[in-house]
């Protein structure tokens, strides 16, 4: 059986780590603090809604609530957005999706500033990761002259989006290499597929994106060295589409009839096939949130650092 891609113990770890910056930071005078906002009651968004505030919470960084009717105008949350814009003290803002139908997602996602847009979705901060120039990338290229690159930053900076951004990192916790390894992700949504395609080339795989309309899909799952399943659909991967000793992960989830939750992988008989695999839940999903803190601490010292004369691009 594929041995197991802990995602609550690399949560555990990054959440540590948050907590210690969190201190950090309150000890020289400065809180954190997330605003979340949630407009109708998905079940799903309010959940997420609950576990984003406890995690808040357990690291000590300031949550601030927007809870907002079915019925919320456009407008209104325009308005919500544009006051925590200027808020001093918040330092990134979590939309949760779906937003109500007769509510332009997009256009609320893009009214976030930049510098606050933790979730790492609006038209920025999926533009400067397709370019080549986001945090991720730029880092990455020079690792050597750390006080140049905060000096390039201050101009462009952005984040990456936490499910995405976790993929990779869970594969890094684990030592995984990526280089030259044959990447297939199953899905092409903002959230997720394009932004994990997108971060995969920036580490020198070699990717292919398939979709609904991918035909044969099985001909693409069965080439890859990892495997990213982001489809909603479960048991949609089965162990006769995956190659022998694949590193698999899934992504999706998916609540059944009976109340429990799965993956897209059918995880019996795809496990005896994969030399490493993410369990759901217990995958991907804690990361997910271990992220958006570690992306909102890092726009909290952003914020403090480009306060000094120094860093002023
Ligand atoms: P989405 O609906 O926006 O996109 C789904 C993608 O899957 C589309 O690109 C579609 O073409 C593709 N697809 C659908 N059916 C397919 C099929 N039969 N064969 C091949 N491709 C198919 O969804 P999303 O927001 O990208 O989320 C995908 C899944 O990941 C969902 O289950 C969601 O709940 C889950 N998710 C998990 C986390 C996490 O933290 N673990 C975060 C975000 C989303």
């Amino acid at each position: 059986m594929g041995n197991i891609l802990d995602g609550k113990k690399l949560a555990d770890r990054i959440r540590e780590d948050v907590k210690k910056e969190v201190q950090a930071l309150n000890r020289i005078g400065f809180d954190v603090g997330l605003a979340v906002l949630l407009a109708g009651d998905n079940p799903a968004s309010l959940q997420y809604f609950q576990s984003t505030l406890n995690a808040c919470k357990k690291v000590g960084v300031t949550a601030y609530e927007f809870r907002l009717p079915e019925n919320v105008t456009a407008n209104e949350i325009l308005n919500i957005v544009h006051t925590i814009n200027i808020d001093e003290r918040i330092n990134g803002l979590l939309a949760l999706m779906p937003l109500p139908a007769h509510i332009n997602a997009r256009r609320i996602i893009n009214s976030i500033v930049p510098e606050k847009d933790v979730d790492g979705l609006g038209a920025i901060s999926v533009g400067r990761l397709a370019a080549d120039e986001s945090s991720f990338q730029l880092f990455k290229q020079n690792e050597k002259d750390l006080f140049q690159q905060f000096r390039s930053l201050s101009s462009i900076w952005s984040f990456l989006p936490c499910t995405p951004f976790g993929v990779i990192r869970l594969l890094e916790f684990y030592d995984i290499g990526i280089k030259g390894k044959h990447v297939v992700i199953i899905g092409k949504s903002l959230a997720v597929g394009k932004p994990l395609a997108n971060m995969f080339l920036a580490k020198e795989a070699t990717v292919t994106v398939c979709h609904r309309e991918t035909v044969n899909l099985a001909k693409f799952t069965r080439q890859a060295d990892i495997l990213c399943s982001a489809t909603g659909r479960a048991g949609l991967i089965r162990g006769s589409m995956v190659k022998n000793g694949a590193v698999v992960i899934d992504v999706g989830i998916n609540i059944l009839k009976d109340g429990s939750i799965v993956g897209d992988v059918d995880f019996s008989s795809v496990s005896r096939k994969a030399s490493m695999i993410t369990p759901v839940p217990g995958g991907v999903g804690p990361v997910t949130i271990a992220m958006l803190l570690e992306n909102t601490v890092r726009s909290a010292v952003r914020n403090e650092l480009f306060k000094s004369p120094l860093m002023m691009g």
